[in-house]
């Protein structure tokens, strides 16, 4: 699986980062951007955790 972030949606609150730091990086604006890797089943858990805490719902499984 990996994911991705919706660019419009994002509005920086990073919490993302926060429980998933392995698998998201932030621009210099603080946008947060997913990692173009395969989510493995160790970081599976924290990522999943970053998809429902998004006070946005910005991040999307896309495969
Ligand atoms: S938690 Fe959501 S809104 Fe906040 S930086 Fe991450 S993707 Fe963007």
């Amino acid at each position: 699986m990996r994911v991705r972030v919706d660019p419009v949606k994002c509005q920086g609150y990073a919490v993302c980062g926060e429980v998933a730091p392995r698998h998201f990086t932030f621009d210099d604006w603080g946008f947060a951007q997913a990692k173009p890797v395969d989510i493995d089943l160790e970081s599976m858990g924290a990522v999943e955790e970053a998809i429902q805490v998004c006070p946005v719902r910005a991040i999307r499984r896309i495969l």
